[in-house]
């Protein structure tokens, strides 16, 4: 059965009500939360309308139709979101390389990572550091340089990830040992890694998930 809990996000929608209010930056932030409409425009750029007006995204030329980016010229909320959104899948995109191994990916649903790189919600991982068990609540598309902790100090600037590449996706996790048996993980601290400092287990290990992790209340039907 492909449940939500071993499917992962699929959504930017899904993402919002996993990552905090403060671990990204205000225009990140605006990116993730705001409500925009985005729609294929041609081959390879993208209409985002929004409640302030409607942009035309390239984002392969890393250009927007917006104050922002046409005339200060920064990567704009826009740009983010359509970048997220091609991560997630929720749009199309031709090719895309795993973060961690640089394999194509073949699966549009996986965020940036390809299968072997990419954990399930639910699953049991190791921390390469601490050696300690995790258990995985989802694979984001922020890069490890931008997500950031309550402090303001992204994933990447952590000496105990100087390992680990900065352009990696952050996969929220929380310690198995924090939850009891049967006890939601809701509650439990999640905290940020880079994708390749999780190390997954071998595939009878794989199988067994932790349960109620996902969406499966919100989205059965
Ligand atoms: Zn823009
Ligand atoms: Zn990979």
């Amino acid at each position: 059965m492909n449940t939500a809990a071993t499917r992962g996000l699929e959504t930017v929608w899904e993402l919002r009500h996993e990552v905090p209010e403060n671990a990204l930056p205000s225009r990140m932030q605006k990116a993730l939360r705001e409500p925009m409409q985005i729609r294929r425009f041609g081959e390879d750029r993208f209409i985002v309308e929004t409640t302030g007006g409607t942009y035309v995204v390239d984002p392969d030329a890393e250009t927007c139709t917006c104050a922002d980016a046409a005339i200060r010229s920064t990567k704009c909320k826009h740009q983010h979101r359509v970048q997220w959104e091609l991560v997630y899948g929720t749009l199309q995109t031709a090719d895309r390389f795993c973060a961690v191994c640089a394999a194509p990916i073949e699966d549009n649903s996986q965020p940036g990572l390809c299968k072997d790189h990419h954990p399930d919600s639910g699953e049991f991982v190791r921390d390469r550091e601490t050696n300690a068990t995790l258990i995985v609540i989802a694979i984001t598309p922020f890069r490890a340089d931008v997500y950031q902790t309550a402090d303001g100090t992204p994933i990447a600037a952590y000496p105990s990830n100087a390992a680990y590449g900065d352009h990696e996706p952050v996969i929220l996790a929380t310690y198995a040992r924090s939850v009891g048996p049967n006890q939601s993980i809701e509650d439990a601290p999640r905290y940020g890694f880079p994708a390749s400092r999780i190390q997954r287990f071998s595939d009878a290990r794989r199988a067994m998930r932790y349960p109620g992790v996902g969406y499966e209340s919100s989205r059965s039907s």
